[in-house]
């Protein structure tokens, strides 16, 4: 009995293993957003914010018409900041969002000063050892740190931002003076939806709350047609504090997801390039 209970566990384990969508290199990812500003000089800029522990260029794309408006809406888009959970969506997005930039609704967008910060690999060490299968860690950095429990927990007042990874990229946002009005961080394999609430102590409000719900089953309407969402404690079903979504949410009262795509996510790009284009047109644009 044991030893079945054993086999099983091996064979999930090699499930979850076999995430692996086709994942180009950092280096290539890099690449990709450099040619992405050479080819879009008015609207793309791919920023740096430090290294990684180990030694990796931190990197952003911003899309934003120049010169920038001190008063226009931010949005973040965060990917792999686990590591080993890269879906191929947000380092597929840049190149999208700026094929795009001449349609009515994206070129509204830009008219009107928003902005886009786009972050294909928010954790370059634990995305390179996943790719390159090394048994270091993937889901979090080189130092060991699980870098969607390194942000700042306001409502605790207690501060993180311990690792170069975090911390760079809240010094990027504040260098941009950004104020964020919508922030998704892409993880793998839950197939979920949360808006913020880690801990109990995170407070949102009635209104705020109601209004995640509402743009969450959207979403899930244009994503894959199936709705599991809630605050991020009820969705993984623990407590955690130092998440993302909950310090966005405290800091700037940002609308704040976590998706958690599903294992052939890479599939489902068209929808999100969808799911995006009724964001930043409907959610971020008319508001
Ligand atoms: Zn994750």
């Amino acid at each position: 009995m044991r030893s079945r209970t054993l086999l099983w566990i091996v064979a999930l384990w090699l499930t979850a293993c076999s995430h692996a969508p086709p994942a180009p290199s950092y280096r290539e990812i890099q690449d990709t957003l450099t040619v992405l500003e050479q080819n879009h000089p008015e609207i793309a800029e791919r920023l740096t914010y430090g290294n990684s522990v180990n030694g990796n260029e931190l990197t952003a794309l911003r899309i934003a018409r120049k010169p920038l408006r001190a008063s226009a809406k931010s949005v973040l888009i965060i990917g792999a900041i686990h590591g080993d959970e890269y879906m191929n969506i947000v380092d597929r997005l840049g190149g999208w969002l700026l094929s795009v930039s001449d349609e009515p609704w994206m070129h509204g967008f830009l008219d009107a000063g928003h902005r886009i910060y786009l972050v294909p690999i928010a954790n370059p060490d634990g995305f390179e050892n996943w790719r390159n299968r090394r048994l270091k860690p993937r889901r979090n950095n080189a130092n060991r740190v699980d870098l969607n429990r390194d942000f700042d927990v306001i409502s605790y007042g207690e501060p993180r931002l311990t690792q170069p990874e975090t911390r760079g990229l809240i010094e990027l946002l504040d260098r941009e003076t950004a104020s964020l009005h919508l922030i998704m961080s892409y993880h793998c394999c839950a197939g979920a939806l949360a808006y913020p609430g880690g801990h109990y102590k995170l407070n949102m409000a009635e209104e705020d709350k109601q209004r995640h719900i509402e743009i969450a089953r959207e979403l899930h309407r244009i994503l894959w047609g199936d709705i599991k969402t809630g605050d991020w404690k009820s969705v993984v079903d623990y407590t955690g504090k130092g998440v993302a979504i909950d310090y966005f949410y405290e800091r700037y009262r940002a609308l704040s997801f976590l998706y958690e795509g599903i294992f052939d996510e890479q599939r489902l790009f068209p929808h999100h390039a969808k799911a995006w284009q009724y964001l930043l047109s409907r959610v971020v644009g008319e508001q």
